[in-house]
């Protein structure tokens, strides 16, 4: 048995590797100039000892090292945190490839909703579908989580829309018990059900009387989110449903401003949230009152690209002016049906001009931070839990470059080595 604080009772070091950390100067998420730098020691080590890392420095780490200790020679590949995914729509059933074609025949989201597809037909297939089921296709998509260097995501429901699947969703989340960890988001009100589609007075007030309540009460979830866009919730409706999820305890996410400028920032500021997601049609007030609160921008620039939207979220623009930016695959099945984060660097660098130093801490440090986490994983530093990847890369650059494969060779979890390809 390894005993924690015992330097020589290291029981993993991982040395000869270009360790980026990602560490910030102190707590809270990276602004500014701070984003430019991901932390290089080369020809460095990592040390870890009952899951939590030990020590991160220059050398072989040699004082780290008993007879009991695991060594892992990186060879002068590329060390750096495990990724975190902090927008994903995990937990949904079916899948909508079919979809794909009358896209390219150019049919429009609403027709395509018309006939019966989008998010409804996803409604139908999550409510239809056991717990069982569930877990099964949201274990598949750990895996590959896993597999592409992913170690923590955040999981919205928001396919079941009515009080028992919602629960259902929520519940099948928190029993998953996979090596990735999930931190769990309500999002009921993800849009009207096509019962109540006619009151959608009467499902905000379901939600907020009893499926809110109930949730939070449960431990169901640590966060609350809304789709406000134009067609589904607006911003006096959003922000009804927000504070009463606040109430509750919940901290606040919300979907702001993807298609039309609704003032979602300015809400997101307006409420305290933690975090603004996509954000494609910000005003300019709306990202100031941002910055001014600290809110987390989470981009989705996978979204942007498989909607061909045209354009993609101001992301270069929102790191100069401070707000704090991070980056996730928007994982679902319907405009984002990718469970890769990594393969979002390509639309983050050449879709939204982000470098690619820019890139990795909006999917490690700053990700972490979005969903409260920041303190806990995120950066290779002291005292955090040893959630790390060798890449087979020589350097931070060439994982953004080099896009479109997998560049994870090892993936170590809580200290444990859990894929090793
Ligand atoms: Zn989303």
């Amino acid at each position: 048995m390894l005993i924690y604080g015992d330097k020589t009772m290291a029981d993993l070091v991982i040395k000869n590797g270009r360790i980026i950390t990602c560490k910030g100067d102190g707590p809270g998420p990276k602004i500014s100039e701070a984003m430019d730098d991901v932390g290089v020691i080369e020809n460095g080590f990592v040390a870890v000892s009952e899951g939590r890392i030990e020590a991160v420095s220059t050398g072989d780490g040699r004082d780290y090292i008993s007879d009991k200790t695991h060594v892992i020679d990186a060879e002068k590949r590329l060390v750096m945190p495990g990724l975190v995914d902090s927008h994903t729509h995990l937990i949904h059933y079916g899948s909508r490839e079919n979809e794909l074609m009358l896209k390219l025949q150019g049919k429009s989201y609403l027709e395509i909703l018309k006939s019966g597809g989008g998010i409804l037909s996803t409604v139908r297939d999550t409510r239809a579908a056991t717990k069982e089921m569930l877990i099964k296709k949201a274990k598949k998509s750990l895996d590959v989580m896993l597999s592409y260097g992913t170690t923590t995501i955040e999981a919205k429901s928001g396919y079941g829309l009515n009080f028992e699947d919602e629960v259902k969703c929520l519940e099948v989340a928190k029993d998953m018990n996979h090596v990735v960890d999930i931190v769990s988001t309500y999002m009921g009100a993800h849009s009207v059900p096509e019962e109540l589609k006619s009151r959608p007075e009467e499902y905000i007030n379901l939600m907020i009387n009893k499926v809110i309540p109930y949730v939070a009460e449960n431990g169901l979830c640590k966060f609350i989110d809304c789709f406000c866009e134009e067609g589904v919730f607006t911003i006096d409706e959003s922000r009804k449903i927000l504070i009463a999820g606040a109430k509750h305890g919940l901290g606040i996410k919300l979907h702001a401003d993807e298609i039309e400028p609704m003032g979602g920032a300015n809400l997101a500021a307006e409420v305290g949230a933690i975090s603004a997601e996509h954000l494609l049609a910000a005003s300019d007030d709306g990202l100031m009152e941002m910055r001014e609160k600290g809110v987390i921008a989470v981009l989705l620039p996978a979204t942007s690209f498989y909607l061909r939207l045209g354009k993609y979220a101001r992301g270069k623009e929102m790191i100069k002016m401070g707000i704090p930016v991070a980056i996730a695959t928007d994982y679902n099945p319907g405009s984002s049906p990718t469970e890769s984060l990594q393969g979002t660097f390509v639309f983050a660098s050449m879709g939204m001009g982000l470098t690619p130093q820019q890139v990795i801490n909006s999917v490690t440090i700053n990700a972490a931070y979005a969903i409260d986490k920041g303190n806990q994983i995120g950066s290779l530093e002291k005292g955090k839990m040893a959630d790390i990847l060798i890449m087979d890369a020589p350097n931070e650059n060439y994982i953004v470059y080099h896009f479109g494969i997998n560049h994870v060779k090892t993936v170590i979890k809580n200290g444990r080595i859990v894929i090793n390809r």
